[in-house]
Formats: structure tokens, sequence, C-alpha cells
């Protein structure tokens, strides 16, 4: 037998993940310069990191050739601090999606099964099917997660739900209440791992004190990002907050050093400049509601968001995406989320909200 019909068939089985087209590559492919180009494909922060990341970052270079701290104490007591957890409770991981994987190879293997949302996340789909484990996709409702159908979807072989709030690619949003109420009837042996990825951007009110649950429920663990709202996308640092076992099963299964030197000192500044933060958001809610209003111009349908991006029905989304392409702006076709109507366009700076919704215009005039 050949070596690479020799990995199990489950491996052999994963579609890989597609990430959205970067900058220099449009720009070869299509001979453009590589600012007129707009990206808008993977919710990155169009304000770049803040100035004292950068700094921070500049201090952390002297000490490149040690290894970083395995532990993140700084960062890590940062983190509690702010969430008033004990650092037993955190664990740091590689961007958030490293933690959600490590979830994965804990309690994931073959003959187990995770249960998430159709239209959730693709990460929970790719790190089930990695661990040999099946997958049970349940439909969605009204493009959001359906708890009451993924509580009927647990059986006897479950060992993780997963579940996105707010949810990408479809910006749907869980109430607390509701929330707190499916906690309350998952078996206390399936652990739910409540992605919230882009926490930050929401308004205080629609926010769940999710901190606060896991006193109450053992098998819940949270994972947050610096990859969206901090600007840190390209420094890999992310975390999941929960009890002290699940923490200490999921650190067995770590790199040592999976969380760089820079990512921590990046990550543990960002904490610190809540002033970026807040514009941030500031530039987040008028570009969503710039876009919003120029697709109701538009007549193109969008279902409402409240991350850092948007959903829009714009037909045949795989012509649309090339046409936009050919216009040197770069969004994402969820085609492999099942929505293959619909274009995630991430929202940008006022000026390249608006460079999209131009090109968008004329590709639909076109494909007309
Ligand atoms: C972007 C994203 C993440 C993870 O991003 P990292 O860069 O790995 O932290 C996790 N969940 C959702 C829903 C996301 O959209």
């Amino acid at each position: 037998m050949e070596l690479c019909e020799l990995a199990p068939s489950y491996v052999r089985a994963i579609a890989p993940y597609p990430p959205g087209k970067p900058i220099a590559e449009l720009a070869r492919e299509m001979g453009l310069a590589e600012d007129e180009i707009v990206k808008l494909a993977s919710n990155e922060n169009p304000l770049g990191a803040s100035p004292r990341v950068l700094a921070a970052i500049e201090n952390a270079f002297m000490e490149l050739a040690r290894y970083p701290d395995g532990n993140g104490f700084e960062l890590k007591q940062a983190l509690a601090a702010k969430h008033g957890v004990a650092l037993g409770q955190i664990v740091l991981g590689n961007g958030s999606n490293d933690v959600l994987e490590l979830a994965a190879r804990a309690w994931l293997a073959p003959g187990t099964s995770a249960v998430y949302s159709q239209h959730a996340f693709a990460v929970y789909p790719l790190a089930t099917r990695a661990a040999g484990a099946r997958g049970i996709e349940v439909p969605a409702r009204d493009y959001g997660h359906d708890l009451a159908a993924m509580l009927a979807a647990i059986d006897a072989s479950t060992r993780i739900v997963f579940i996105a709030n707010p949810n990408n690619p479809t910006g749907t949003l869980l109430a607390a209440a509701e929330l707190e109420a499916f906690l309350d009837k998952v078996p206390s042996r399936v652990l739910v791992v409540l992605d919230e990825a882009y926490y930050e951007y929401l308004p205080e009110a629609l926010r769940s004190a999710s901190e606060a649950w896991l006193e109450r429920f053992p098998n819940l663990l949270l994972t947050r990002t610096f990859s969206k709202a901090y600007g840190l996308a390209g420094l890999r640092v992310g975390y999941g907050l929960a009890g002290e076992d699940v923490v200490g099963l999921l650190n067995r299964v770590r790199q040592p050093f999976n969380v760089n030197s820079l990512a921590q000192a990046a990550a543990l500044a960002a904490l610190a400049d809540t002033a970026f933060l807040d514009r941030v958001l500031e530039i987040n809610a008028a570009g969503l509601e710039q876009l919003e209003s120029g697709l109701k111009r538009l007549g193109v349908d969008f279902i409402p968001s409240r991350g850092n991006f948007l959903c829009c029905r714009v037909g045949n989304a795989t012509a649309m995406y090339q046409n936009l392409l050919k216009k040197g702006v770069i969004v994402r076709p969820v085609g492999n989320y099942g929505m293959p109507e619909f274009l995630r366009v991430s929202v940008g700076l006022e000026s390249e909200n608006e460079q999209f919704l131009r090109a968008l215009e004329q590709g639909l005039e076109e494909l007309k």
C-alpha cells in the first residue's frame, strides 16, 4: 500500500479549509497594484494593530532567541483580572482555532461525535473529522443555531457541542437567556464549546455574562481571540476559559510553546489599550450601518449581523465573487457553508466599504 493511503480514511476525506484570497495573489493574477485592492474577506481589523501593540512587539524583539513563556504567566494574569477567573482556568492558544482543536483532540476519537449547527464556523467539522469523530450537523433556524434541535441531537456518543455566538459567517446571535437555558439542559458529561470570537463587537446590552456561567457549568469552555477586534490575526493568539479540570486536560494535548513571545507581548499590550478597542468598535458599528444602507439602496438582501462582517444574497455568488475580484475587491463566497447564493463581506474602513458597494453595484448591472 502507498504511504498516503495508509493515513486514516477520515483524514484523507477532509476537504481543506478555503482561506480568503491574499492581496498579493490577486495582484499577481489580475495585474493590479496591491494598493488598488480591497480585501474584505477574512474579518480582519481594518485599523490594523494599535501603535501601543507595535511598540510592545518591538520591545520583545530582543528576546527572540529565547523560548516563550510556555505558561503565558503575564498574559494569563491580565486575562484573569479582566474576566474574574483563576490563572488555572485559562488556556492560551495559537489563535482560538488552536483551543477549538485542543478540545477536539482531548475529547473526540473514532466512535464519538460532536454536534454543531448548519452554517456554523467551518473549523468545527474540520476538527471533528480530523479526530475521526462523527459530525452531527443540525439544521439552522433563520440562519442561526436552533438550540432545541441541537439539544435533541445529542446522543450517547456525543462529547462536544460547538456553538458560535455571534456565528461566522451568518452573524446571528443567541440571547443570553436562551443559551443559559440550553446549558441547564445539556448533560454534564458533554463539553459545550462556546466560541465568542466576536464578543467584543457586541453592544453591552447584548453580551452574555458568560464568564459567570463557568462556576455553574463545569462542562463549559469559552473561547475568545485577539484576531478580530484586537487586530492581531497575523500573530495567532487566542484563549479559552473553563473550569480547572477542563483546562488541565486541554493543557495535556497542547504544544508546550504554542503561543510565541511576540504574540504574548502584543496581546498583553492590546488588553491595556482600551481607547484603541473603543475606536475599533465605533468604526465597525458605523461600517455595518454603511453596508446595510448601501445594500438596501441596491435592493440586495442581507442577514443582519452582530459581528464585523455581513452576508448578502447576490444570486450566483461564484460569478459575483469573480466579478468583484476583477475590480480588485476580495470578499468571501460561502458556498462551502451551504450558502451558495451569499457572499460574506467584512466591515472595512468607510472608503473600503464604499469601494465594495460601488463594485457590487456595477457587478449587479453586468451580471443581469
Ligand atoms: C475567526 C474566528 C475564530 C478564530 O480565529 P483565530 O484567529 O484562530 O483566533 C474562531 N471562531 C470563529 C467563529 C471565527 O470567526
